[in-house]
């Protein structure tokens, strides 16, 4: 395999500063990509992403844009311009990640509407008009990759909304496959399972119970790690998965079999 597989390519991973999109940025990065790491918040966890990548040998650059309103991907893409151009000629793009997400834990009857909103505004909206919005940047062969859930296609009333987004963002890769493939670009969904990240750091980490419950979970026994799903995101991105589209890949350890 080559050293670097994505040697020359652009990549773009929302929620590129923690959890499972810091492990995708870094791993891309590795990999030979120049990443752009999207955050909302936390600037210094950016930060530190991108001099992770340099210090791999890797190239990378932050980026503000904040996710859940109107405007947003316009206002996202508007900030990768700005910086792209300093590294990719015409501000092009190869490889579009839509990892960031949240999660309402709420059951239908306290639901409430702005909740519904906002996690679909997240998890969805924002996914569907990152892309409308980067087509025109996308060369063909490129790769868009949404990071689902396992939760899309389970009963798990205590997150029916969070659900809900997910089935509707593996729906959307689906569409995507059919519409790019004449430009050979794909379009694939990753859904982990539990990972252990800051989302689930308030009932998993330091709680050995818990830790033993969720790897119980798993065929694979252990609780998932974020570097679990960029490996799989890493693949989809290669040129080894040019002939896989419109897939929703399992990334749960084999939980539920
Ligand atoms: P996380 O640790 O909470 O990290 C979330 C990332 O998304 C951060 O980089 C954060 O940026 C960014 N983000 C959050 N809200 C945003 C917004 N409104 N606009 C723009 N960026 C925003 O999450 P994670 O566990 O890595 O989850 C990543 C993805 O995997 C999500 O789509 C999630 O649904 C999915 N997933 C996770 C699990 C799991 O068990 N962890 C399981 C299945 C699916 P800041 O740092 O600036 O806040």
């Amino acid at each position: 395999m080559a050293t670097h597989p994505l040697q020359g390519k652009v990549a773009l991973v929302t929620g590129g500063s923690r959890g499972i999109g810091r492990a995708i940025a870094e791993r891309l990065g590795r990999d030979g990509a120049t990443v752009a790491v999207a955050f909302a918040r936390d600037e210094s966890a950016a930060d530190e992403v991108v001099a992770r990548i340099r210090k791999d040998g890797g190239r990378a650059f932050a980026l503000r844009a904040e996710l859940g309103r109107h405007g947003d991907a316009a206002a996202l893409w508007a900030a990768f311009d700005a910086r792209a151009t300093e590294h990719t000629p015409g501000a092009a793009v190869d490889i579009i990640v839509n990892n960031a997400g949240i999660a309402r834990s709420s059951d239908l009857s306290n639901l409430t509407e702005d909740d519904f909103d906002k996690v679909f505004a997240v998890n969805v909206r924002a996914p569907f008009f990152i892309v409308q919005e980067g087509l025109k940047r996308l060369r063909d062969g490129g790769r868009i990759i949404n990071i689902s859930s396992g939760a899309a296609h389970l009963a798990m009333p205590e997150a029916i909304a969070y659900g809900a987004t997910k089935s509707a963002l593996d729906n959307f890769t689906l569409n995507l496959a059919k519409e790019l493939g004449a430009r050979s670009i794909t379009a694939n969904s990753v859904a982990p399972g539990i990972i252990d990240t800051d989302v689930n750091a308030g009932w998993l980490r330091d709680n050995a119970a818990a830790q033993a419950h969720a790897a119980s979970l798993a065929a694979l026994g252990r609780v998932g790690q974020p570097e679990d799903v960029a490996g799989i995101v890493a693949f989809l991105a290669s040129d080894d998965a040019r002939w896989v589209t419109g897939r929703v890949i399992d990334a749960t350890g084999g939980s539920g079999l």
